[in-house]
């Protein structure tokens, strides 16, 4: 399939910040082929898509999901919690615990369909189900596949539920990072998930890593969320969250720490020491209460910082804006963290799918990159150039109806209409039964 985009205005996210007017972007199969001056493209094309009053601009690039919250939408049960640890106890942990494989396909389809209609084309999740493990990544994985969308998977870790469920955790990570290996292919990828360092003890810990050291994988885990990591991994090991991961071989170029919160400088320094990922997931923080994490002295320090949704939405556009205003309000600061804000999901988020999809190019509008792509309708009311594009994406474009989504050369939604072999009202028929039935099971 060849595909011209004509018309639009090409926000290229490249290293220039380039946005193009008057130029042609062309897909040839999966890849940007060129981006050239208006109608000057040759050859033949299967479609042509007319992108006027639009915006062009990579996909957005979501790197810290969690598909198996989707089910606790207008749940109502749960105790009322004190702090973050009671969230766990009174809410997530009591309803992964009643998850099945059903649950878990379903909570993922659904997601990912919105995550189609807001423009979101790569999403890197981390998966927890505790009663219904074996297989679970492959559930996500068929949800993926049949929405057409790029996705990393692991499963969280735990010891939480007992030595046989950690074993059960340990054995579906390793088994879906070897099927990812035995079938190499850039819409998917594996890491080796861990809840947090307060849940998993050391003999697990250690498991851990000598099942994942035979594989170039990194590891996925939620750092020091909450002081309580702190205190409680102090109290287990007598390190604090990073040291100890440090120590154990947890982090590297390839890992994602989540969150990153409740760190000490020397901890800061240790994760920018062995270039491991950090991501910032501003609007499930305020959520829990539990600190925003200080996103300037991150980027500072070197440290490759992108930014997540945590499970609260799969709107990247929204999220970048929240992340914004709370360092903003957390600084008392109104100027502070514009270009380290922007560059979490206008720039890094696209380097660490690089990093966990083995060298992937997505996230720019370049020749050779992905065709991932979106068409957002936004007809600019002031100067949209190479100098403003940033403040237009975070306080305009972020609020613009995404009207086309292209992954991997492949339209997924063109019009605002989904263009998939799916029936979207039966899967949400189909969610709303499922949930029912976990919601008396909670
Ligand atoms: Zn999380």
């Amino acid at each position: 399939m060849r595909i011209k985009i004509t018309n639009g205005i090409i926000i290229t996210l490249n290293e220039n910040g380039d946005v193009l007017y008057n130029h042609d972007l062309i897909i040839n199969d999966k890849v940007i082929e060129a981006i050239v001056p208006l109608g000057t493209a040759q050859g033949v094309f299967d479609k042509i898509i007319d992108a006027k009053n639009q915006v062009v601009m990579p996909g957005y690039i979501n790197t810290h999901m969690h598909f198996y919250s989707t089910m606790v939408r207008g749940l109502g049960k749960a105790e009322p919690s004190a702090d973050f640890q009671e969230v766990l106890t009174n809410l997530w942990w009591r309803l992964d615990k009643k998850l099945t494989l059903d649950d878990v396909y379903y909570s993922t389809i659904v997601m990912l369909i919105e995550a189609i209609k807001k423009g979101c084309t790569t999403l890197i999740d981390h998966h927890a189900s505790p009663f219904a493990i074996a297989g679970s990544l492959d559930r996500i994985e068929d949800a993926f596949t049949q929405a057409g969308l790029r996705g990393a998977m692991c499963y969280e870790l735990s010891d939480r539920d007992g030595a046989k469920i950690a074993q059960e955790g340990i054995d579906e990570n390793i088994r879906y990072i070897k099927k990812c290996h035995e079938n190499p292919s850039d819409m998917r990828a594996a890491m080796f998930g861990l809840h947090a360092s307060f849940t998993i003890g050391d003999e697990t810990l250690r498991k851990a890593v000598q099942a994942a050291k035979e594989y170039d994988v990194g590891f996925h885990v939620h750092t020091a969320e909450a002081e309580s990591d702190q205190t409680d991994t102090l109290k287990m090991t007598g390190k604090r969250v990073v040291e100890r991961f440090y120590s154990e071989g947890i982090l590297g170029k390839k890992t994602i720490a989540a969150h990153c919160i409740h760190i000490a400088d020397k901890e800061r320094a240790l994760l920018a020491e062995t270039d491991t990922m950090v991501v910032h997931n501003p609007q499930s923080n305020m959520n829990n209460a539990v600190g925003i994490a200080y996103t300037v002295k991150l980027a500072g320090s070197g440290i490759l910082l992108g930014i997540g949704t945590d499970a609260m939405t799969v709107d990247m556009a929204q999220e970048v804006r929240v992340a914004l205003w709370a360092q903003h309000l957390n600084q008392h600061n109104p100027t502070s963290a514009f270009m380290e804000t922007a560059n979490m999901l206008y720039k890094n988020n696209g380097l660490i799918a690089e990093r966990v999809f083995n060298g992937l190019k997505t996230g720019i509008l370049e020749k050779g990159y992905k065709a991932d792509v979106i068409l957002c309708d936004y007809i600019s009311p002031t100067e949209l150039s190479n100098s403003t594009a940033l403040g237009h994406l975070i306080f305009g474009i972020s609020g613009a109806p995404v009207d086309t989504t292209i992954v991997d050369g492949k339209i997924l939604m063109e019009k605002r209409i989904i263009k998939l072999d799916i029936d979207e009202q039966a899967i949400m028929a189909k969610s709303r039964e499922l949930s029912a039935k976990l919601w008396n099971r909670f």
